[in-house]
C-alpha cells in the first residue's frame, strides 16, 4: 500500500483505480452511479443504525453488491430481521453488533475493534447512519438532556467509533468513511436545534479528518445528505406530509453504493446531496 494516494505507484498497482484517480467523480456521477454487479465484492462494511430506515436498506444493498455487512444498532430484534433478509437474498453472512450509541463507551468501541479484527480480519468502510431527531423547538427552550443525547448519538459517538476503528480502516486498501448529514447541517435552520448542530459538527469532522489523512493514508472521508426520504424519522419531523410524495431509501441507494465502491477512490472531503433542489 502506498503512503500517498497521489503517488503513481498506486495507479500502476491497481489498474481499475486509474480512472477514478485521474478523473474524480462529480456529485452527479455519484448520484447517478450504476453499480456493477460485484462492485463491493471482498469488502467488509459496517453500517450503524442498520435495523431500520435508510440504514437497513443500505445494509441490504451493500450485501446485494457483494459486501460482508456488519450490522450495528440498538434494537437486536431489528438487526436479526435484517440479518435474515440478507441471508435470504443470498448475501455473505453478516454479523450483528448490538450497541446503543447513546450510552456506549470508548472502551466498548475498542472492544468492538478487537472483535472485528479477530472474527472478520478487515474493515473497508463505515456508513455512519444512525441518528436521532431530538426536539424541533427554539434553542431557548431546548431540553438540555435531549440536547446531550442528540449530540452523543449523531456526533460524539460517530467520532468515537471512527477513532476506535481507524487502525483497521487504515489497513484496508482504500478505506471509505461515510458520515450522514442533512440539509440543516449544511444550512442551519431555526427550530432544528441539536439535530442541525450535530450535523454541522459531522460535516466539520469529515473536513478535518480529510485534511489530516489525505496526504498520508488511502482513507477517504465524505458526507452524504440523503434528502427527504420516506422513513420513520422523516414522518416524525413532518407529520402532515404525504409519505408517498417522498423517495424511498431504495430510490437513493446509487450514491450510497458509489461512495463505498472503488469508483469513488478519488472522492474526498465532499458533502454529496442526493436530492439537490434545482
Ligand atoms: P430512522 O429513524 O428511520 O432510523 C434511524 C436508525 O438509527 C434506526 O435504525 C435506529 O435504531 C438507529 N439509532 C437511533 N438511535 C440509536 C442509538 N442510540 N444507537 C444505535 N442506533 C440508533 O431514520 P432515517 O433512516 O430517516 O435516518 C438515517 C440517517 O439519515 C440519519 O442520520 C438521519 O439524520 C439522516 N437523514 C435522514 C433524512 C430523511 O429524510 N429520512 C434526511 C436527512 C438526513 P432503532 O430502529 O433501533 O431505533
Amino acid at each position: 500500500m502506498s503512503d500517498n494516494i497521489n503517488q503513481p505507484a498506486n495507479q500502476t498497482n491497481n489498474q481499475k483505480n486509474v480512472q477514478s484517480l485521474t478523473q474524480p467523480l462529480t456529485h452527479d456521477d455519484i448520484r447517478n452511479f450504476v453499480p456493477p454487479t460485484h462492485c463491493l465484492d471482498g469488502k467488509t462494511i459496517l453500517v450503524t443504525g442498520a435495523g431500520d430506515g435508510i440504514g437497513r436498506v443500505a445494509a441490504l444493498t451493500y450485501a446485494r453488491y457483494g459486501a460482508t455487512v456488519l450490522l450495528l444498532g440498538r434494537t437486536s430484534s431489528k438487526l436479526e430481521y435484517v440479518y435474515d433478509e440478507i441471508e435470504s437474498l443470498g448475501g455473505k453472512q453478516p454479523a450483528m453488533l448490538p450497541m446503543n450509541l447513546e450510552g456506549a463507551t470508548y472502551a466498548e468501541m475498542q472492544q468492538l475493534e478487537g472483535l472485528i479484527d479477530k472474527e472478520v480480519g478487515q474493515l473497508d468502510g463505515i456508513l455512519h447512519n444512525a441518528g436521532v431527531l431530538g426536539q424541533l423547538t427554539p434553542l431557548e427552550m431546548y431540553d438540555v438532556d435531549t440536547f446531550a443525547q442528540v449530540m452523543k448519538v449523531n456526533f460524539t459517538a460517530t467520532f468515537m467509533l471512527t477513532q476506535a476503528l481507524l487502525l483497521l480502516l487504515k489497513d484496508a486498501d482504500h478505506g471509505s468513511i461515510v458520515f450522514t448529514s442533512s440539509t440543516v447541517g449544511t444550512h442551519p435552520r431555526a427550530f432544528w436545534g441539536a439535530y442541525a448542530l450535530s450535523k454541522q459538527a459531522v460535516e466539520g469532522m469529515s473536513d478535518i479528518f480529510t485534511q489530516e489523512t489525505q496526504n498520508t493514508t488511502n482513507l477517504r472521508f465524505n458526507c452524504i445528505n440523503p434528502g427527504a426520504t420516506r422513513t420513520n424519522m422523516r414522518a416524525h419531523a413532518y407529520p402532515g406530509e404525504n409519505p408517498m410524495s417522498l423517495k424511498t431509501p431504495e430510490d437513493i441507494m446509487a450514491g450510497y453504493v458509489c461512495l463505498m465502491s472503488d469508483a469513488s477512490i478519488g472522492v474526498r472531503g465532499q458533502v454529496v446531496e442526493l436530492q439537490p433542489k434545482d
